[in-house]
């Protein structure tokens, strides 16, 4: 599957602006809306996923609250196939199911829709996609629902991986991954 020149990397890498110590000291926040607001960054990274996914034989596109709703809605119509949201606690209005995990500040828990993946296929496939890896705790949260839900997460899918935290390490134990950017 095809992945970005370095060149095009550096295009995405340098509209997403850094801002130190939010939301609490020590922490550099990666602010995708820099990136949203660029029209050649969100097309050239929305172009791009939508290239590498289009012949995978994708039934869903599952996006983690909140920013995963964005690239997930958006390369869902692109595919033309359809969108779960993956939603912290109480958000969701209908039967759920949750998974605790421990976020890189604080612990929370995401939930999703007892039928999030109801259709004729027994076990359809689905793409998991979020903004950032961090420590990895809400991937691996969101992937372990998906396959508690009676779906198969095909990939976990990223557009940025803060590789120094090894976040990724323990998603690829159960579902493999792939980070648009990576930054060491
Ligand atoms: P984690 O569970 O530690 O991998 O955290 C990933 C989630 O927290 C993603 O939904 C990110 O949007 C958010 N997040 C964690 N750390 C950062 C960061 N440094 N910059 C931007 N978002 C972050």
């Amino acid at each position: 599957m095809k992945e970005l020149s370095d060149n095009q990397k550096e295009i995405l890498l340098n509209s997403i602006r850094t801002v130190e110590d939010f939301p609490k000291p020590g922490i550099g926040f990666k602010d995708i809306t820099t990136l949203l607001g660029d029209e050649k960054a969100y097309t050239l990274l929305m172009e791009h996923l939508k290239d590498r996914y289009k012949n995978q034989d994708i039934d869903y596109v599952a996006g983690i609250e909140s920013r995963g709703f964005i690239f997930g809605a958006s390369l869902a119509t692109m595919l033309g196939v359809k969108f779960v949201p993956i939603r912290k606690p109480g958000k969701l209005p209908y039967t759920t199911i949750s998974e605790k995990y421990s976020l890189e500040y604080g612990v929370d828990e995401v939930e999703i829709h007892i039928d999030a993946f109801k259709c004729k296929k027994d076990k359809p496939n689905v793409l998991l996609i979020d903004d950032l890896i961090a420590t990895g705790g809400t991937a691996k949260a969101a992937v372990t629902l998906i396959n508690k839900a009676g779906a198969n997460c095909l990939e976990a899918c990223f557009v940025i991986n803060l590789k120094f935290l090894g976040g990724d390490a323990d998603i690829k134990k159960i579902t493999p991954v792939y980070s648009v950017l990576e930054i060491n």
